[in-house]
């Protein structure tokens, strides 16, 4: 459930009217419902609330320093994936002690900044990464707390460029070698054998992956409590949103937009399938979900430039493209896009909806039916909340967006956006050239 709805004619997040956003701020700009992360946050957590828990929000899904001191404010830790993420975390007075550091290519670099930090645990990814933690960890005189990343080979069932849990992902290392992993590891001066870590994918809309996970791994966990005493499972993130009728979600509960019987993941599902098969471990078990936190909770607000129309289509060209927004070109994923001011005396339109950009994979939906927009008039890409700015980039010398957060009735730009000048900041013209 979230908080972006019409009052009146005209779509809010929580009290403010988003169009107001866009006349302060311009476009294309994202906004963040806090209301609607901390709700996410805390029914999460009370889904599993039997288990000894710890969150750890997967801040790659979004990294804005905002919203890792709400994350931080709310108890959260982080699941990390470079030195720059950790950086961010002590920039946003985030706790690095309930943190993971994750990823399979940590440079020497990476690695001393994380045991500076005192990082809760590394999730090792391979024999070598073990050996260099070991010795970057044996060159400050520090033990590395570290868990080792399974690879349950399951079928997460959704999009392939998302998967992460199959024998031929790049991911972990697999279940019938990681006891001899653990027993190397055990082995190793400088390393603390402390958990173990799976995490099988991305967008996961059904629960029956992440059981077929758990129960594929609980023998070798309890194996690894007896054997080396580990504390913790960490059963990763990847909990699904909804992306179709994404608004109409938010004032019902989502799951009754699902067919019956073919329910869409909630956190009330997972952790009712889950609980009665972790609980008996008597383990802390670490969650890492980073889209289900926080994709529903924003919006990319954007400005119609022109209605073209062509031959056999329309094309509703807008202010936003691909590079603030780059699901739909990186995995034809789908957003429900909506326009800030309703009207029902509009007739309907079809139209593909594409950016500015110079590429045919700059369309953001094909043959979409919203009302009819013109010039000038403004429209919001829903859940956009995760890896929406997290993946911007300035492709087309193209500026970063804003970012504005919401609670209540205040609202605050906390990214302002991008300036020219700081794009080229860093370059420079060769004395050859002069
Ligand atoms: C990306 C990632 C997550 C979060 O995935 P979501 O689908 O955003 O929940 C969690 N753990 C690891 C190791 C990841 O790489």
């Amino acid at each position: 459930m979230h908080h972006f709805r019409y009052s009146g004619h005209d779509l809010h997040c929580e009290s403010v009217d988003l169009a107001a956003v866009a006349r302060l701020y311009g476009t294309p700009t994202y906004v963040y419902s806090a209301t609607t992360i901390t709700e996410n946050y805390q029914r999460l957590q009370r889904s599993l609330s039997g288990l000894d828990l710890q969150v750890c929000y997967a801040m790659k899904a979004n990294g804005n320093l905002a919203l890792l001191r709400l994350f931080s404010n709310l108890g959260a830790g982080f699941d990390l994936v470079s030195g720059g993420e950790i950086r961010r975390v002590v920039a946003a007075g985030g706790n690095l002690r309930k943190s993971v550091f994750a990823g399979v290519g940590k440079s020497e670099a990476e690695i001393k900044l994380a045991l500076e930090n005192q990082v809760f645990a590394f999730h090792v990814e391979s024999e070598p990464e073990l050996a260099r933690i070991n010795h970057v960890a044996g060159t400050l005189g520090v033990k590395a707390p570290i868990a080792i990343r399974v690879n349950p080979d399951v079928d997460a069932q959704t999009h392939a460029k998302i998967t992460t849990g199959k024998s031929d992902n790049k991911f972990g290392i697999p279940l019938r070698q990681a006891g001899a992993a653990y027993e190397a590891a055990a082995k190793l001066k400088n390393i603390e054998v402390k958990g173990v870590q799976i995490h099988i994918g991305s967008q996961l809309t059904s629960v029956a992956p992440f059981v077929e996970a758990v129960k594929k791994l609980v023998p070798f966990v309890a194996d690894l409590k007896a054997n080396h005493g580990i504390s913790y499972f960490s059963i990763g993130g990847g909990m699904g949103i909804v992306y179709r009728d994404a608004l109409a979600s938010g004032e019902q509960a989502w799951w009754s937009n699902q067919p019956a019987g073919q329910g869409m993941i909630t956190p009330e599902s997972y952790g009712e399938a889950l609980t009665p098969l972790l609980a008996p471990l008597g383990l802390k078990i670490l969650l890492e979900h980073g889209r289900f936190m926080v994709g529903n909770a924003g919006v990319l607000l954007t400005r119609v430039e022109h209605l073209k129309r062509g031959a056999s289509k329309n094309f509703l060209i807008v202010d936003a493209a691909m590079n603030d927004l780059v699901r739909p070109a990186m995995y034809d994923s789908y957003h429900e896009i909506v326009p800030l001011h309703r009207d029902s005396s509009r007739r309907a339109l079809v139209a593909d909806i594409v950016g500015p950009v110079c590429e045919s994979t700059d369309c953001f939906a094909k043959d979409r039916q919203l009302q009819e927009v013109g010039e000038g008039e403004l429209l919001a890409f829903m859940s956009a909340g995760a890896y929406g700015y997290a993946m911007a980039n300035r492709y087309n010398a193209r500026l970063m967006p804003a970012e504005v957060v919401v609670r209540g009735s205040s609202f605050e730009l906390v990214n302002a956006r991008e300036t020219f000048e700081q794009t080229i900041a860093n370059e420079k013209i060769p004395a050859f050239l002069k």
